[in-house]
């Protein structure tokens, strides 16, 4: 094994070559270190920035903004 496979968020299918692997969004877990999001370098290309990664780290915020932790 050489390690977790990584799937294009693009076109869904497994990135073989790690050279062809680019990382475009890094989104953070609520309880864990989160997870990478990556595509082909193809497909990163000019792309938008992932809907569902940006409508998740923004309810990451407000559920922060709702319930402050310390201070
Ligand atoms: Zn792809």
């Amino acid at each position: 094994m050489t390690g977790a496979v990584r799937i294009c968020w693009h076109c869904d299918e497994p990135i073989t070559d790690l050279e062809d692997a680019v990382l475009v969004a890094q989104d953070a877990g609520n309880s864990g270190p989160g997870w990478n999001v990556w595509a082909h370098r193809a497909h990163a290309d000019g792309m938008e920035p992932h809907p569902v990664a940006v409508r998740a780290l923004a309810c990451i915020i407000l559920v922060a903004r709702a319930f402050p932790q310390g201070d």
